[in-house]
């Protein structure tokens, strides 16, 4: 089972607007914003409006409108953003963090969204360890 949501972390602090944002999309499932420390030149934040910790946590649990409606948005946010080859984009990453293994800083969903330069490798290539 996930842990307990914490509704003091700061995306629930976004979502009731007691702290801002740049925002970039909004409808009745999710807010996108600009990442306060890009690593990419476009790099957006997806989240959902319900409290849900982690993709783990809201593919168990969330309802098939909530889950359908969000990802609907995430295709949206990467289409509006020029991001998507579809729109003539040259393509884009989409990445979840979910829990301790994959440094999940927030405790609130995020699919973080990269694009505006070639990405490289999908992870971060690793010195060897000793054998
Ligand atoms: P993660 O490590 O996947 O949990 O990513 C958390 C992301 O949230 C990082 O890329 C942070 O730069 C970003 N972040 C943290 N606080 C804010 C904020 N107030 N506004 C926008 N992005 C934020």
């Amino acid at each position: 089972m996930a842990k307990p949501y914490d509704h003091d972390n700061i995306f629930a602090k976004i979502l009731r607007d007691e702290i801002p944002c740049k925002r970039v999309y909004e409808d009745p499932f999710a807010l996108a914003f600009h990442d306060i420390n890009p690593q990419a030149p476009v790099h957006v934040l997806v989240i959902p409006k319900a409290p849900y910790v982690s993709l783990d946590d809201f593919l168990a649990e969330a309802t098939d409108p909530q889950i359908t409606g969000f990802f609907r948005a995430v295709g949206k946010v990467s289409r509006a953003l020029g991001l998507a080859e579809s729109e003539g984009g040259q393509g884009f990453r989409a990445l979840a963090n979910a829990g301790g293994d994959a440094h999940q800083d927030v405790p609130h969903l995020h699919v973080h969204l990269f694009g505006g330069k070639p990405l490289g490798p999908m992870l971060a290539k690793q010195p060897e360890s000793p054998k």
